[in-house]
């Protein structure tokens, strides 16, 4: 019977059937039992998803690449992609702080909660920043120079380089399109056939999403801080959460409807099960494999299509990221007194846009790189402390954003290119 019900209702009932049972089992003071019994089923799901996101990177991107059929093509989807990508970031950083400028979460923020929160969370605030600082020591350039890996190996062992692996795999690629092609062949037929293995592999290990979000939740909210702290950044939370729904619900679809020719609901039910892991696992990286899934088999995007701009969007784009650093710089600015005026909400734009494509798409990455916003504004850093207790679940929601926005600009090119059709399992057949 659990067959015939849709991945997304399946993925939903575990993630509300995970917070009943975390709350049940914080309120019978059985945590431990939850640490020890529920949340490893969370740990190994998480682990699965990664195990197969740098496989499934270096694979699809070359099977993408490797389908073009020459260079000019490559550029034209390629500078089309990264286009998209930045303007629909700017778009998300303004609407950010059009919420956060209209509600002045800040302006209301008691000096008692204020001094509270930069007390309990200095330590771990202070370790966000040291993770920045080490970045930006560095000199202008050194993000150019971290992209090119000295070792691809070392490279592809380790999940926050991304980066380099895409662009090892994009020079690969291109070295593929640019030989004879009976050459070629042989090794385009291995990636193609490895590709199928991987999107096999992906499919068994969303058979069991439900269960793994299940554990995921009831951990989460077994470890989660008391609610107290919570109160008094419930508006500063409000103006996030405001602004992701504003990009989930609003801006994405609508370009969908009027550049993809798809509908709201066509869009939102293909999408659903990858947003609900985006919002269970706190990571692009991790959703990727389900990402790709969606778009290909339930929203017709081709798969030459999806295998270039998902991965390097997972990477690189994160509109849900961007926004939140523009609420939270103006709610910490606020909260300390600081005025911004034009040129500082323009150069918010501007760090945020260029912070969320250096975020690493993994938990709480977008606090570290949140820093250099505020850098660039005069805000204290120490100011993180504000925010700490409540980023998780904010965390969790602009993922959901954060992959919704490379579902979307994945449409948008394939149908630019005539790429877009019939999915193979169409989701808007009923159930
Ligand atoms: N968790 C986010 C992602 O993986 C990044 C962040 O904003 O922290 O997309």
């Amino acid at each position: 019977m659990l067959k015939r019900i849709p991945a997304h209702w399946l993925i939903m009932l575990g993630l509300v059937l995970g917070i009943v049972f975390g709350f049940g089992f914080s309120a019978l003071n059985g945590k431990q039992l939850v640490v020890d019994w529920v949340k490893p089923f969370g740990t190994l799901f998480i682990n699965l998803l990664k195990m197969i996101a740098v496989p499934l990177i270096i694979v699809s991107l070359i099977k993408g690449i490797s389908d073009m059929k020459d260079i000019s093509r490559l550029s034209k989807i390629g500078l089309r992609t990264l286009a998209i990508f930045i303007l629909t970031t700017a778009v998300a950083v303004t609407i950010g702080l059009v919420v956060v400028n209209t509600l002045n979460p800040g302006k209301s923020f008691s000096q008692e909660t204020r001094d509270q929160l930069m007390l309990g969370f200095a330590d771990k605030a202070n370790a966000k920043i040291e993770a920045a600082a080490a970045q930006k020591t560095q000199g202008p350039l050194q993000p150019l120079v971290d992209m090119v890996p000295d070792n691809f190996f070392n490279a592809s062992s380790e999940n926050r380089n991304m980066l380099q692996v895409i662009f090892f795999v994009l020079l690969l690629g291109v070295g593929l399109v640019l030989i004879p092609e009976e050459k070629a062949k042989p090794v385009k037929a291995f990636f193609d056939g490895l590709n199928e293995v991987i999107m096999k592999m992906v499919d068994l290990i969303m058979k069991t999403a439900p269960v793994g979000v299940f554990a995921l939740m009831a951990a989460l909210v077994v470890e989660s801080p008391g609610l107290d702290l919570f109160k008094g950044l419930l508006s500063y939370a409000l103006c996030v959460l405001i602004g992701l729904a504003i990009l989930v619900l609003g801006f994405y679809p609508l370009l969908v409807r009027v550049f993809a020719g798809k509908s709201y609901q066509f869009f939102m039910k293909g999408m659903a099960p990858a947003q609900l892991v985006a919002f269970s696992t706190s990571s692009s990286a991790a959703t990727l494999p389900v990402t790709m899934e969606r778009v290909v088999d339930h929203l017709g995007v081709d798969e030459e299509v999806a295998s270039f701009v998902l991965p390097i969007g997972a990477t690189v784009n994160m509109d849900g990221t961007a926004l939140y650093q523009a609420v939270a710089a103006v709610f910490i600015a606020q909260a300390f007194g600081i005025a911004l005026d034009f040129g500082d909400q323009v150069n918010i734009v501007i760090t945020a846009t260029l912070a969320s494509i250096g975020t690493a798409a993994v938990p709480g990455a977008g606090m570290v790189m949140l820093v250099i916003v505020l850098g660039a504004i005069g805000v204290p850093e120490a100011g993180l402390a504000l925010i700490f207790a409540i980023d998780r679940p904010l965390d969790m929601s602009r993922t959901i954003a954060n992959v919704t926005s490379d579902a979307t600009v994945s449409m948008i090119v394939a149908k630019s290119l005539g790429m877009l059709g019939t999915p193979k399992q169409e989701a808007s057949n009923p159930g």
